[in-house]
């Protein structure tokens, strides 16, 4: 079997260290390994509308954002196929069909989906409203794990790789994926999820120190932040409340600039930036005794950041200047995700039993029964 992989971003903001640690670095990574047969990067603006109904400008102006960041961390348009989600249509007819598959009750029960209906507010008291009403739910928001299915399944993807609010959706589409080859025999292909292997990454805590670092939560190091900014950021990040004086023992754990350590820091920078320790547990048992100032620790963390964001900043600023052939590199993209994803769509209508038109034997039987 083939192996394939597909992954996206919502075209609802710039990518952050979050997508980065999540699943954008590790793209780059399979994609140079050469062991996949195929890597499908989706820019998910049909799902950005579906919480975005009143703001399609958000998006129409977000897919150039997030395709220069692909091209500036290294996604290759030579080996990996970027594409424009509402550009492949057969995504939106396998997702209809998918729907008759999955209940209302068990879409209820995804985790995910229910801190996003909250996290968006959904399912509080409307404004001006008096009294029962509420803001609501929108439908595609709602049922927009079944159209991730569909994006997977599409491609006949066996890897996705995606951080860990992604594994409802992975656990959905397995279970789709079940459904339809129990019902209408063998042809959709089952996905297996890729986590980071680095707990940090699994979801990287915003700078104020919340759970997840999230463009609604504002929240964010951008991978397009001016060295500037990620300074100043780095300067103000959430550490530990109690540690006041130089002195005093720090707390290490949900400490956020020991988070971004975790997940950022390699040996090989100590001896770079800080080689009076010889790796970060050295330096976390410093913290925990007392005596190491945070201005230090977020010194350090900087110049780890910087390393990586610097050459992101540089091949930017490359892409920038080239804005209509990374749109022709969307439009590539598009094309061939829509060919691959129009094979799988024929093989889900023949297996359904809903070719008609191109179905020699259904149409020459009732002829012949009208005959005799
Ligand atoms: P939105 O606020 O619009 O939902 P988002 O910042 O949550 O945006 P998504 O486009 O929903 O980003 O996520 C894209 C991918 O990045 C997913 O695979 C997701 O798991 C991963 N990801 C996003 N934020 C994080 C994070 N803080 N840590 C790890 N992975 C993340
Ligand atoms: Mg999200």
């Amino acid at each position: 079997m083939k192996k394939i992989i597909l992954t996206g971003d919502r075209p609802t903001g710039k990518l952050h260290l979050g997508h980065f640690v999540g699943s954008l670095g590790r793209r780059v990574e399979l994609q140079n390994s050469g062991e996949y047969d195929k890597i499908f990067i989706m820019i998910a603006d049909a799902q950005a509308l579906t919480d975005n109904a009143d703001n399609p400008d958000k998006v129409r102006e977000n897919i150039i954002e997030v395709a220069l960041d692909y091209l500036s961390c290294g996604i290759d348009p030579e080996k990996s196929t970027i594409f424009i989600q509402s550009y492949v249509a057969e995504l939106t007819e396998l997702a209809f069909y998918y729907m008759n598959l999955v209940t209302v009750q068990r879409l209820q029960r995804n985790p995910t989906v229910k801190a996003e209906i909250q996290l968006r507010g959904f399912a509080e008291h409307g404004e001006g409203d008096d009294n029962q009403q509420r803001k609501g739910t929108p439908v595609g928001f709602f049922t927009y794990p079944i159209s991730q299915a569909s994006d997977i399944t599409a491609f006949r993807a066996t890897v996705v790789p995606v951080g860990e609010d992604q594994e409802p959706m992975i656990e959905q589409t397995r279970e789709i994926v079940h459904k339809f080859n129990s019902v209408y025999g063998d042809t959709l292909v089952e996905p297996q999820i890729m986590l980071p292997s680095n707990a940090a990454c699994l979801r990287l805590p915003g700078t104020d120190g919340k759970a997840k670092m999230s463009k609604s939560l504002g929240n964010c190091i951008y991978l397009s932040d001016s060295a500037d900014d990620v300074k100043k950021k780095v300067m103000s990040m959430y550490t530990d409340p109690d540690h006041l004086r130089v002195e005093d023992p720090g707390k290490v754990e949900g400490n956020t600039v020991f988070t971004y350590l975790d997940a950022f820091s390699r040996p090989e920078h100590f001896e770079k930036y800080l080689p009076d320790y010889e790796n970060l547990d050295a330096l976390k048992a410093h913290y925990r005794r007392g005596g190491l100032g945070d201005v230090k620790v977020k010194r350090f963390l900087i110049a780890v950041l910087e390393e990586l964001l610097q050459p992101i900043r540089e091949r930017r600023k490359h892409y920038e200047q080239h804005i209509e052939e990374v749109y022709e590199i969307l439009r590539r993209g598009s094309d061939e995700a829509r060919a691959t994803a129009a094979e799988t769509l024929a093989d889900v209508r023949r297996a359904m039993r809903i070719n008609y038109l191109e179905d020699r034997e259904l149409i020459e039987r009732q002829a012949a029964e009208y005959r005799k």
